[in-house]
């Protein structure tokens, strides 16, 4: 069964495809909670929730009675039919973790069905769980924005960095890159030596930085640090555009 708390078309606010009118799922539900990213967000109960600038769709306790329960897959079907979408679009995948219904037959046969479309979807993903690649082939097509959380996410190291994982998705897929989100405080102290830690391993795979913020006003505050940190490591800056124009991470 999934969990899907919402949909929407919109363009993609950042990585790698910034701009590209893109169709969103965001599915219910992480392995993570990254509460070290301290973005507040009241829950339908009143409840002031502290977790990523996504808590809405990583906390069922607080947030389960907006997600709605999927339980086939014509009901994707429906959801992309209701949209005017023109041939081919992106279709992102988003959470929460999206790959934790990576093996759910609804999300597999959602997968092949899109694929089979001609659709290019692209992953957001905390990099923490690999799809089977083997029994399920048609993961392969797919590009994976490899969001490897840092230690400003308060996750412990070998919960948020799974090399397994990584090698599995950059040997079997084309044109998946890394999206990191830092701040000026952490860019001041140990995250860039994380960073490296990380890419070390795959030297061909792009490197995208990203401001930290849950609205327009973080990332404004962060963005020009980030600027400065892409052109001297030579990584590659992205926005987030769906903040900086809405100023909310929630269905734009
Ligand atoms: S991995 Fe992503 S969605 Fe999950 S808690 Fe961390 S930032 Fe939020």
């Amino acid at each position: 069964m999934l969990q899907l708390v919402e949909h929407f078309y919109s363009i993609q606010g950042e990585g790698k495809y910034m701009g590209v009118p893109s169709l969103f799922f965001r599915f219910g539900g992480c392995n993570l909670t990254c509460t070290g990213f301290g973005c507040h967000e009241r829950a339908p109960s009143g409840t002031e929730v502290i977790g990523c600038d996504t808590a809405y769709a990583v906390d069922r306790k607080a947030f389960g009675e907006l997600w709605q329960e999927i339980e086939e897959l014509q009901t994707l079907i429906w959801i992309m039919n209701g949209y005017r979408l023109p041939p081919h679009v992106d279709v992102v995948l988003t959470g929460g973790e999206p790959l934790i219904y990576a093996n759910e037959p609804i999300f597999v046969e959602f997968i092949e069905h899109l694929i089979a479309q001609g659709h290019r979807i692209t992953f957001e993903t905390n990099a923490t769980i690999a799809p089977d690649f083997a029994k399920y082939p048609f993961y392969k097509e797919a590009v994976y924005a490899l969001s490897v959380k840092l230690s400003n996410s308060g996750e412990p190291y070998d919960k948020r960095v799974r090399f397994e994982v990584l090698d599995a998705i950059i040997t079997n897929t084309n044109g998946s890159f890394f999206k990191f989100t830092v701040d000026e405080p952490s860019l001041m102290s140990h995250i860039e030596a994380e960073i490296d830690e990380i890419i070390a391993h795959y030297p061909l795979t792009p490197v995208y930085c990203m401001p930290l913020g849950g609205d327009k006003s973080h990332i404004e505050a962060n963005c020009e640090a980030v600027i400065e940190f892409c052109k001297r490591r030579g990584f590659i800056y992205s926005d987030r555009l769906h903040i900086r124009i809405w100023d909310q991470n929630h269905g734009v």
